[in-house]
């Protein structure tokens, strides 16, 4: 079973990062759709205590399509590529189905109070297509980095004040870069 881990600082990206390694031989973690049900969990979509909407194989070859879609967009953004018009209609099309509806509910002493209305999978998605939008629309845009250790090449928003971050988490790829830059300068030193 995979771990997902949720550092990219923003959760379409880490949606993004359920596939690791993408420079160099791609992991597929959401292989089943009970990996998706549990992405949408551990990422905190659900209301605490409720259980994950039901997702089956449909609702995986979305998912994957959405995401394969978001990381060709941001890809392109990065790299300044020409804009590829497919995962662009494909992403707008997510980001403008609906969100689940409010609804009302009888709290204590007699008030009505505002709940979040039931999660689908479709609904989920489409918000981290929304998520999207707003990064990629949004000032932070230039924003969005690769991660600069192989394999790891997560994408991650670069919110460090200079700007000029390298990996996608300090103390796992950015600790372990440091150490191979130390052990490869220790290295030189003795061979001279
Ligand atoms: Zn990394």
């Amino acid at each position: 079973m995979s771990t997902f881990r949720f550092h990219s600082g923003r959760l379409c990206l880490d949606f993004i990062a359920t596939v690791g390694r993408r420079g160099s031989g791609p992991v597929e973690r959401l292989e089943t759709p009970a990996d998706l049900a549990r992405w949408f969990t551990e990422a905190g979509l659900t209301a605490p205590g409720s259980p994950a909407p039901a997702a089956g194989g449909p609702e995986l070859r979305q998912a994957r399509d959405l995401r394969e879609a978001m990381y060709e967009l941001f890809t392109a953004c990065r790299l300044e590529r020409e804009i590829p018009p497919e995962p662009l209609a494909v992403v707008n099309d997510w980001a403008a189905r609906p969100a689940p509806a409010e609804r009302l509910e009888a709290g204590p002493g007699n008030r009505l109070r505002r709940v979040p209305g039931e999660a689908t999978a479709q609904t989920l998605l489409a918000g981290i297509a929304r998520d999207a939008v707003d990064l990629l629309g949004g000032p932070l845009a230039g924003r969005v980095r690769e991660c600069d250790l192989h394999p790891c090449t997560r994408l991650f928003l670069d919110t460090s004040r200079s700007g000029r971050r390298r990996w996608c988490s300090m103390d796992g790829c950015g600790a372990r870069a440091k150490m191979a830059a130390y052990r490869a300068r220790r290295a030189a030193r003795e061979e001279s």
